[in-house]
């Protein structure tokens, strides 16, 4: 198996080049942020105690995140690898993640890491906001407060993948396909 974290701050392009990795080197792709909002959308109890965290921009619990992966690994039980995409977003996150991985026999072979400065990703969400309906892109203040959350409580993850010397920084502006070509140099050598 091939695990990958797709790394990086809101608004830097992660689900746009899962998309594309997924097909490519044959992976499923888990966005936790697509599964919460599929479960808001079909009210579910998973949708309707993650709802009020997400329209705020703060992050889920990680109580309830962690057990929504692990169902969605189970869901998988035959993938050939997975891309990680919005998790882990904290400490906990990562080590509960180690130890899914440890279970299944298998580990987090890298994460990769769209790097993209922070005014570019204000500017992308707020564009993205005008045809995506999502709550969270409308209003930028609640897309600042995310990008606060991300170095608040995500960035450390860089360094905690770093001492596992698995963490791989990549330039996120530029074409779609020239930074599919720049994520795939990685993964390519992993
Ligand atoms: P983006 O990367 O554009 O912020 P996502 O779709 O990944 O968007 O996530 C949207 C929201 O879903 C987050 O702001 C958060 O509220 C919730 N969420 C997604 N993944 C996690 C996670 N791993 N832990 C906690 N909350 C999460």
């Amino acid at each position: 198996m091939t695990n990958i974290i797709l790394f990086g701050p809101p608004g830097a392009g992660k689900g746009t080049q899962a998309n594309f990795l997924k097909e490519k080197y044959n992976l499923v792709h888990i966005s936790t942020g697509d599964v919460f909002r599929y479960n808001i959308k079909n009210e579910t109890q998973l949708g309707n105690l993650a709802k009020s965290f997400m329209a705020k921009g703060k992050l889920v619990p990680d109580e309830i995140t962690i057990d929504m992966l692990s169902n969605e690994l189970d869901k998988n039980s035959g993938a050939n690898g997975f891309i990680f995409d919005g998790f882990p977003r904290t400490e906990a996150q990562a080590e509960a993640l180690g130890h899914l991985m440890d279970d299944k026999d298998t580990n987090i072979a890298a994460m990769v890491a769209l790097e993209v400065d922070d005014e570019v990703l204000v500017k992308r969400l707020l564009e993205r906001g005008k045809t995506s309906g999502r709550a969270d892109d409308a209003e930028e203040s609640i897309i600042r407060n995310r990008i606060k959350v991300y170095y608040n409580e995500t960035a450390i993850l860089k360094k905690y993948y770093q001492k596992q010397n698995k963490y791989h920084g990549v330039d996120g502006v530029g074409s779609i396909e020239e930074i599919t070509e720049r994520l795939s140099d990685v993964i390519d050598k992993l």
